[in-house]
Parts: C-alpha cells; structure tokens; sequence
C-alpha cells in the first residue's frame, strides 16, 4: 500500500467505493465522474504507479476482471459495446498514480468521441517506426 494513493485506500476499504467486484487479486468500483453511465475502473490490489511498472501478473488479473465486467455491462445494463482504456503518464491522461483499467460502457449514438481522427500514414513512415519499435 502506498501513503497518499487514494486507490490503495480504496482497496484497504478506508475510502468510501461503489464496489461492484473483487477478487483476490482485483477491485472493480464505479468512476465517481462516468464518461457514460456504468464507467468503472479496475485496479490490482498491489500498487503500481500505472503500465510501465505494473507487475504482469496484475496486469493478466486485472485485464480478466475487466473481461468480466464487460460482459456484465452487456447483460445487466445493455450497453451496445464497451472500451476498454488505460492512462499511461500524464501525457496520456493519466490523473491518478495507481495502475487501473477504465471499463466504460458505450451505448449507439452516446456523446463519446476521438479528439481528433487519425489519418492514413505514408507506408514509409510505418516502416521507419516499426522498424525502431522492433530495435
Ligand atoms: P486517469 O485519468 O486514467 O488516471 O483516471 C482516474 C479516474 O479516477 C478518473 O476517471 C476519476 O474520475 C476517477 N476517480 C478519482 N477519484 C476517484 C474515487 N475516489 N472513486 C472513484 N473514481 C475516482
Ligand atoms: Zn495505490
């Protein structure tokens, strides 16, 4: 448990969650500030700042959980589709310090949408980067 982490509080239960899973190794609770109705975050019990440090066993725990919350989503509040999301550092969003999964269910014609939309790469620009990814 790390001082200061408000996830890790919430996994000890000294912090207030609308939990709707655990298990061993996984907590999954509702986001107190939904992107659509349903939006839960799952966490790992054991801290990790978030992906580049989480242990991969936690992250195989944590990625089933929200597998199955998924799927609950689908059954018991009908959403159309569900993303799955992860903030990784503050360039991409990330806010809190604790490794977690957005579970967000997506229903046809929700408000939800890219900033911006991607566009086709030059074939050249994809073999430069893979070619750097692959070292
Ligand atoms: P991220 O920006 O990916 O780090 O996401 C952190 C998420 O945690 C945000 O969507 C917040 O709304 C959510 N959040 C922050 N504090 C709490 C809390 N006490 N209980 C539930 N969700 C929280
Ligand atoms: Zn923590």
């Amino acid at each position: 448990m790390a001082d200061d982490c408000i996830f890790c509080a919430i996994a000890a239960g000294d912090l207030p969650a609308e939990i709707v899973a655990e298990d061993e190794h996984t907590i999954s609770f509702m986001d107190i500030n939904p992107w659509t109705r349903g939006h839960a975050l799952v966490i790992p019990r054991r801290h990790s700042r978030n992906l580049y440090e989480v242990d991969e066993q936690d992250l195989g725990h944590t990625s089933a959980a929200a597998k199955r919350l998924a799927m609950q989503m689908r059954d018991r509040l009908g959403c159309d589709g569900v993303n799955v999301l992860n903030a990784c550092e503050q360039a991409a969003w990330q806010t809190v310090w604790h490794f977690h999964l957005h579970v967000i269910p997506r229903y046809d014609g929700d408000p939800l949408g890219l900033p911006t939309r991607p566009e086709p790469a030059e074939r050249e620009t994809l073999t430069t980067v893979a070619e750097k990814l692959r070292g």
